[in-house]
Parts: structure tokens; C-alpha cells; sequence
């Protein structure tokens, strides 16, 4: 027989923390607290494996399925001393919620006060003394059970409650009488009845059924497929149904419930944190209806909260709820997110997790905790993902920036962003496909936001906490959002935001402040956060691990001095094209282009020399004491030359030559396929005086700087080299111009010369190429792109649609293809180790910068990977996990 159902409670449970996959996380946590003793209700999990059986078997559960339900209900009314159905005596009510393996926040349906019916009412109401608390929870039952599991929306409901209080002249909830509650149930089961054609389910057994099935179905709805999508979570890993006693937080002002952290989620800051409602159900709190009370002295003070804390009102409870955070933070040794509910002074922990958090949080925790001797240096760096890194180093407003501030909410994720006001997450998403910004301003956000959300800038909402749908969602995926902004008044009609007597319409530019909750207008200048502190600290304990070296992928001072700072060791690829571009150079550049034979081509490369010595005198003294690989040039010629008929007059009058022969020049360097055309080393080959021109302004910038008593390490690297020959020629020229240097100066040349593998061939003949070559650098970028014979420019119109088919699992130019692409690098590392087998390697395409393709490039052995400058702490980290032998990595695709 298979064990369906697992029971907790009273100190025991059949499950364990570790058996996630089959419990789901919810589940498997809710047994290990049990088991350690924490006050949890009692409670059972139907395992995931039903859920794979249900959709495998046309949606039907197997024969043995009821048994189990009916006897761990029986063991849960024992424990809980109530009867499920119960019409007199102790009555038992239960939740049911989802619980998948990883944690889908707002994605799955939960349904209350499950049992309630028109006899087990009056019997609550009996049990309790308070008819206004049993009728209460029993329109509450019939709005919840029809939303999830008889599709009948909640908005009906919603409007005859507020027709109600209308004729009543009552304007809160809270000021309805049992009376009141009563007539609304008569009123909802009789729109129910409407909707359904029958009688709102009054067996308790028929309601739970309902229920267990609404959560199965829930996992393929559309907005947890969504959500899967997103976060690359497998359907077939199937959700869980928790199914548990119910307490209740509403039942007078001696009940409370609340979300909590061990940690605060947004600053990582070491201190208890969260959120609690007097006399409120669980919904409550992160419903964002009522405001919510802080739960500490500490914490009110600290978000200048003039609201009683639990610490002050409930002080024992609170000492009790402080010691369970240490006790299962100390278990999980990381920080949790959990639930509680106070009901008639008793404490019950309803759920406990991993807490999302925000990179900045995660990284003080991390760091935190293992200096606090939680967890060791290996266990806080495998914790950080890298991709997570990168908001760290994003944009936070300059603070001598002047701010024209509209209002202020709650900090909920931290980051400054400006976007364009839109209302709707469905707009959201169609502005951005026209390459705009947007700052998706809500009431309040919803699951069914969630791809509005996804793509915008920043989330501002006027309704709801720190654990509100928008704060939380908007931390898991780094987007600045600012929450609960009260003073701001969004109107959906009109499409207007209105701050004090500010009308902004959509389409109108703002800027959040996710660290401080400032909503400002315009768009506020940004700058980048200081990397010090735990940054500093996590980033040293990184390179203690770390094997490969990390290098950047830039040309100017500004770039190689941004990467040194994030603790580059060496320029990986410098694209000497980029230096081409300036004004003074370019016109040298088209003179050297419209040269009709070699002896002019010189004198126009003559004048390019001092300029290019220049760059790399720069750069070697930034990189003092590293490698810096200087690419010599790559791109198809016509690319410097100019578009429009004004500019083609200008160059030819410098030039000395006519716009006619300008346009000839043109016409002849026109290629079909320029990326396949004439480039690369190609151009080096035809016209060796372009890379002897190179050649020679990096030998004398080194011998320059070399005098200065400063280590210069130049490596010189030839592009899109295929064969033996195109390199070897091409060296002799380099190993010519560096003896001449050296004979000219004095100086001793320490220097090398390599080539890119950025072609396939290059790749399998890779054992004759290192014959010559002294180092591969994997241009990964156009590997890419020629072993599939994929336009790296014009790919982008099929990718997203070849992803959203599951044709490739991600963007080729993102993370590395390994079995592809990869393939090739492999062979290549492998045959050039052949042949030369001190050969240094590296990878210097965008994928090096692409934790997935980072842990790749340690696997393949590669010396070292170069990426952009602000790609480098994320690299590096990345590095280090390799090294740890981190399982799953994450790509940034
Ligand atoms: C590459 O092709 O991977 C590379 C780094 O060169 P570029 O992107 O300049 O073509
Ligand atoms: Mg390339």
C-alpha cells in the first residue's frame, strides 16, 4: 500500500524537514516543528505523489486514498479533543492549503474554516459564546470555498457586504453585529445558488473533497504555470494539500495573528522582525486591509511606529514566540519566515521557511551567520546566489541629487528605479515591449500581476505592509518596490496618481526609492553603491576558494578601473575597435580605409600610432602587475565608415578625396554576410600594417611603462583565427615589431601572443593552432553564433518564442550550450592542452560572466573567464561555488 498521508502533531510527525519532494515545503517544515516540540496544529499532507498520480490517472485518486484521509482525521480530532462536522460539542474546522516543493508564494489557493455549515454554525456559536465570531467565519468559509474551489468569484461577495453596510449606515467591518453576518450568509448562499444552480456543499467530508481537488487543480493553473515558468520549476513536481486543525486569531482581543522573520528580509539586520493584527484571521495580515502592528519595541521604533507592539500588549506570548525564532533559526540555521496565531492567549505556529530575502539582506545574513559560528565560510558563499549579486550593485539614488517627493511608503525592496506611471500589470508588459521603462502603480498587486511585475522597473502600491503581495514578490525578484503608500491616491479610471494636490497621469515619469520609500517625480540621478563592509568580507572568503581567475572585458581607463575595484586580476578582452570611435581617431581611421595602396594606408596608421600607445600605456598602468589581453582589430571595415551624405562629404574632404570615390570605397567593402566576411584576422592577413600598427603602439606603451618601474604583462590576441597558417603569419609580424621595440628602447619584451577560438574549425584544429599560440581566449559570443549558424543580431526575434516552446532551455548567447558550444571548447582545451600543455585558457564572450557558464568553464578546466567589470564580484563568486562543487547553479537567463 502506499502511504498517501502523513500526520503531525502533539510532539510527533510521520515526516521530516528533508522529505520536501514528497511533502512539499510547507508540509515538511509544519512536521519537523512538530517534531521538535513547537506548538503546531494537528494536521495531515496529502504527499505531491498524489498529485502526480491525479493528473497521471485523467484527475481520479487512487482507491486507497479515503482510508488514509478518514484515518489521520481521526487522529487529528483525538489530538485537537473536536469533531469534524460536529453539530454539538467541541467542533473541529480545518485549513487546506497547497504546499509544492519550492515555496510559490501567492501562486496556489488556501481555504479556512473548512466544516462550516448552516448546523455546525450554530453549533461554533454555542461552543464559543459569540454568534458574531461563528457567523463571521462561516461568510468567510462560503467567499473562500467559492472562490477556490466553485469558481465563483469573490467580488460578488465583496458587493453585497458593501450593500449591506450601505443600508446599514455602518461603515467598518468590525461595526456588524452577529445579526448582520447572519443575514449576509442567507444573502451569499443565495448568490451562490445563483452562480451554481445549487446549494452551497453543506457535508463536511464533501467540502473537504472540494477542496483537496481545487488544490490539485490549482497547480495547473494559469498563473502557477506562470510562476514555473519564471523560476524554472517542473510541472511534474506536483504540489502537496496540508490539511490542519484551525485556530483562530479572531476570536476577541486576547487573539492575534502575524508573519514574522527571524531577520529583517530587506536589511538582513539581526533582529526579530514582523508583523501582527489583534483579533484578525490569518489572511489579515498580509491582505493589507488593516495596517499592521509592529511586533517588537525594537522594530517600532525603528519604522517610528506609534501602534502598541506585541512585546508591550502580550509580553509572555511575545517571550515565547522570540523563543521559538531562536529555536528554529538555530535548527534551520538560516533565517525563517513563519506564521502565527494567538487564539484565547495560547501561541500555535502555523508555518515556518526559508525567508526570502533581498540580496543586500542576504549577503548580511550570510555573513552574519557565519561569523556568528552558525554556519562555516563554504556554507555562507554556496548560500549567496550570484545572480543575486548583481542587485547589490545597482543603482541607489545620488544622494546630492535634488528630490521633488511625492510621498512615502513602506521601504519593501531596496533599489532606486524610474519609470513611466502605468496602471495595469497587462500594460505593464505592453510598454516594455516597446522599450519602455515602467513603475507598475497598484492599489495593491495580486497574483494574476505577476508578469506586469516581472518586467517593471519598480512596483509602487498605496495599500498594504512589508509582507504584502507586492513586497514580497517584488523582494524575490530584486525589483525596487515601495509599498502601502498611503498619502498617494491611485484612481484606475482616470489613470491618475495623486500625491498632496500633484494629479500625475500615466505615462508620467517617477522614481522610487526602495530603501527609504520615497516616491519622487521625474526621474532622480543614480550612482552605485559602495562595495565594502560584508560585500568586502564575502568577496574575500570567496577567493580563498576560488580556483579560476577572473578577469574584464574592457578598454577604457573608466572600465579597467571599475573592474580592478571589483577585484578584476587582468584584462581579459580589450576591443581595440572601440578606441576608433573617438572623433580625433576616426577620420585617421577612414583615411586608412580610403587609402588606395600601402604606402598611404601607412602614413594614415602613423598618425593612429600615438593615440593607440596612448590607450595602452592607460590601461597597463591600471592593470600594474596583470595580464591585459589586447585584441587586435576585429570588425569588417565598413563599419567605420560614415552613413549619411553630410558626413560622407566631411570625410572626403579630409581624406583629400571626393564623396564619388567615397561611395565607391563603400560599395566595394559591401559584404552580404559582413559577420562571415572580411574581419578578424582576415583583415590582419590582407593588410598586415594595420596589425603592425597595433603591434607596435602596445610594445613601445609597455616598454614606456615598464621604465616607470611598473610590471607590464601584454598578451596580444588574434581574432577569429581558422587556421594554423592565418595565425602563425600573423605572429611573425607581432614577434617582429616587438624585437624592433626592443631593440629601439632597450627594453626587454615580456609578452605573449594568442589567438581567440571563436569559430569551429579554430576549435578542431586546435592542436596545430597552439603549435604558435600561447594562450585560447573562447569568443564565445561568435562560437555561438557560427556553430549554430545563428545570427547573434538577428536571433533575438525566435529565441524568446524558441524558449517559450522549450526548443533550447535558454538563450545560447546567455548561458553557454553545453553540449553544442561547449562541446567545441572542450575539444579545443583538450587539443591545444596536446599539443601545448602549459597553454593558458580563458573565456572572454558575455557567457563569462553567466554563473551556469562559470561553473562550465571550471569544468572544463579553464585558467580563467573575463566579463564585463560589473559582471566580476558575480563571476567571482560564481568561481568559488564551482570550486565548492555546488550542485545547481543558476543561470541569469
Ligand atoms: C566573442 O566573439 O565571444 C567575443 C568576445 O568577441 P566579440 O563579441 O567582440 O565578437
Ligand atoms: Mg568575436
Amino acid at each position: 500500500m502506499t502511504q498517501w498521508v502523513y500526520t503531525f502533531g502533539d510532539g510527533k510527525a510521520e515526516g521530516r524537514a528533508h522529505m520536501k519532494n514528497l511533502l512539499g515545503g510547507k508540509g515538511a517544515n509544519l512536521a519537523e516543528m512538530s517534531s521538535l516540540g513547537v506548538p503546531v496544529p494537528a494536521g495531515f499532507t496529502i504527499s505531491t505523489e498524489l498529485c502526480t498520480y491525479f493528473y497521471a490517472n485523467n484527475e481520479t485518486y487512487p482507491d486507497d486514498l479515503k482510508g488514509q484521509v478518514d484515518a489521520a482525521t481521526k487522529q487529528l480530532e483525538d489530538i485537537m479533543g473536536g469533531k469534524f462536522g460536529a453539530t454539538e460539542g467541541p467542533l473541529l474546522l480545518v485549513s487546506v492549503r497547497s504546499g509544492a516543493r519550492a515555496s510559490m508564494p501567492g501562486m496556489m489557493d488556501t481555504v479556512l474554516n473548512l466544516g462550516l455549515n448552516d448546523k455546525t454554525v450554530e453549533n461554533l456559536a454555542s461552543q464559543t459564546g459569540d454568534d458574531r465570531f461563528a457567523y463571521d467565519s462561516y461568510r468567510r468559509f462560503i467567499q473562500m470555498y467559492c472562490n477556490v474551489v466553485l469558481d465563483v468569484s469573490g467580488e460578488h461577495f465583496e458587493a453585497l457586504l458593501e450593500k449591506h453596510k450601505e443600508a446599514q449606515g455602518k461603515e467598518l467591518d468590525t461595526d456588524l453585529s452577529a445579526e448582520d453576518w447572519k443575514v449576509l450568509v442567507g444573502a451569499y448562499k443565495t448568490e451562490v445558488r445563483k452562480h451554481i444552480g445549487k446549494e452551497f456543499p453543506q457535508d463536511p467530508n464533501e467540502q473537504l473533497w472540494g477542496a483537496v481537488g481545487a488544490v490539485f487543480g490549482s497547480w495547473m493553473n494559469k498563473r502557477a504555470i506562470t510562476y514555473r515558468k519564471m523560476y524554472g520549476i517542473p510541472a511534474d513536481w506536483g504540489t502537496a494539500v496540508n490539511v490542519q486543525a484551525m485556530v483562530f486569531g479572531n476570536m476577541g482581543d486576547d487573539c492575534a495573528t502575524g508573519v514574522c522573520f527571524s531577520r529583517n528580509p530587506s536589511t538582513g539586520e539581526n533582529l526579530f522582525y514582523g508583523e501582527y493584527l489583534v483579533n484578525a484571521q490569518g489572511e489579515d495580515v498580509v491582505a493589507g486591509i488593516r495596517t499592521p502592528q509592529p511586533l517588537s519595541v525594537a522594530e517600532k521604533k525603528a519604522i517610528n511606529s506609534d501602534l502598541p507592539s506585541l512585546e508591550e500588549i502580550l509580553p509572555p506570548i511575545y517571550k515565547e514566540l522570540h523563543a521559538y525564532r531562536d529555536k528554529l533559526e538555530l535548527h534551520y540555521t538560516d533565517m525563517q519566515d513563519m506564521e502565527f496565531t494567538i487564539q484565547q492567549n495560547k501561541l500555535w505556529m502555523l508555518q515556518t521557511r526559508t525567508g526570502k530575502r533581498t540580496a543586500q539582506a542576504a549577503l548580511r545574513i550570510a555573513v552574519e551567520m557565519c561569523e556568528e559560528g552558525l554556519i562555516d565560510k563554504k556554507e555562507a558563499i554556496l548560500r549567496m546566489d550570484p545572480a543575486m549579486l548583481d542587485q547589490l550593485l545597482h543603482p541607489m539614488l545620488d544622494p546630492k541629487a535634488e528630490k521633488n517627493v511625492l510621498g512615502k511608503g513602506l521601504p519593501a525592496s531596496p533599489g532606486a528605479a524610474s519609470g513611466q506611471i502605468v496602471f495595469t500589470a497587462d500594460e505593464a508588459e505592453a510598454w516594455v515591449k516597446d522599450g519602455k521603462k515602467v513603475i507598475l502603480t497598484r492599489i495593491e498587486t495580486s497574483p494574476e500581476d505577476i508578469g506586469g511585475m516581472h518586467v517593471a522597473e519598480g512596483i509602487l502600491t498605496t495599500r498594504g505592509g512589508m509582507t504584502s503581495h507586492a513586497a514580497v514578490v517584488a523582494r524575490g525578484m530584486g525589483t525596487p518596490c515601495v509599498a502601502g503608500a498611503g498619502d498617494l491616491t491611485v484612481n484606475y479610471a482616470n489613470k491618475t496618481l495623486t500625491a498632496g494636490g500633484v494629479v500625475l497621469k500615466e505615462g508620467d515619469m517617477i522614481t522610487l526609492d526602495g530603501a527609504s520609500g520615497q516616491v519622487m517625480s521625474g526621474e532622480v540621478p543614480k550612482i552605485l553603491p559602495e562595495l565594502t563592509g560584508d560585500f568586502g568580507k564575502l568577496m574575500g572568503w570567496v577567493d580563498e576558494f576560488r580556483t579560476m581567475k577572473v578577469r574584464a572585458n574592457a578598454e577604457t581607463p573608466l572600465d579597467a578601473s571599475t573592474a580592478r575595484n571589483f577585484g578584476c586580476e587582468g584584462i581579459g578582452l580589450c576591443r581595440t575597435e572601440h578606441m576608433f570611435f573617438d572623433p580625433q581617431r576616426i577620420i585617421h581611421v577612414r583615411e586608412m580605409i580610403l587609402a588606395s595602396d600601402e604606402k598611404d594606408r601607412r602614413a594614415a596608421l602613423d598618425k593612429l600610432l600615438p593615440y593607440q600607445r596612448k590607450d595602452f600605456v592607460d590601461l597597463f598602468t591600471i592593470m600594474a602587475g596583470l595580464p591585459v589581453t589586447i585584441r587586435l582589430l576585429d570588425p569588417p571595415l565598413h563599419e567605420f565608415l560614415p552613413h549619411t551624405e553630410a558626413d560622407m562629404a566631411d570625410v572626403a574632404k579630409a581624406a583629400g578625396s571626393d564623396v564619388a570615390t567615397l561611395k565607391a570605397r563603400a560599395d566595394q567593402l559591401h559584404e552580404s554576410n559582413p559577420m562571415l566576411g572580411h574581419r578578424g584576422c582576415r583583415l590582419g592577413v590582407t593588410y598586415p600594417e594595420i596589425y603592425e600598427m597595433q603591434a607596435r603602439a602596445i610594445f613601445e606603451a609597455a616598454a614606456e611603462v615598464a621604465s616607470k618601474g611598473s610590471e607590464v604583462l601584454p598578451e596580444v590576441m588574434i581574432p577569429l583565427v581558422s587556421t594554423k597558417a592565418e595565425f602563425d603569419r600573423l605572429k611573425e609580424v607581432i614577434d617582429r615589431v616587438a624585437g624592433e621595440v626592443s631593440e629601439k628602447t632597450g627594453a626587454k619584451m615580456a609578452y605573449m601572443v594568442g589567438t581567440m577560438i571563436e569559430l569551429p574549425r579554430a576549435a578542431l584544429v586546435a592542436d596545430k593552432i597552439a603549435e604558435g599560440a600561447e594562450f585560447f581566449s573562447f569568443g564565445t559570443n561568435d562560437l555561438t553564433q557560427t556553430t549554430y549558424g545563428l545570427s547573434r543580431d538577428d536571433a533575438g526575434n525566435f529565441l524568446v518564442p524558441y524558449q517559450d516552446l522549450g526548443v533550447i532551455p535558454n538563450d545560447p548567447f546567455v548561458t553557454i550550450d553545453q553540449e553544442g558550444v561547449g562541446e567545441l571548447v572542450k575539444i579545443a582545451a583538450e587539443r591545444g592542452r596536446k599539443t601545448r600543455p602549459d597553454i593558458k585558457l580563458g573565456i572572454c564572450g558575455e557567457h563569462g560572466g553567466d554563473p551556469a557558464s562559470v561553473a562550465f568553464c571550471s569544468s572544463v578546466g579553464l585558467n580563467y573567464v573575463s566579463c564585463s567589470p560589473y559582471r566580476v564580484p558575480i563571476a567571482r563568486l560564481a568561481a568559488a561555488q564551482a570550486a565548492l562543487g555546488a550542485g545547481e547553479v543558476h543561470s541569469t537567463a
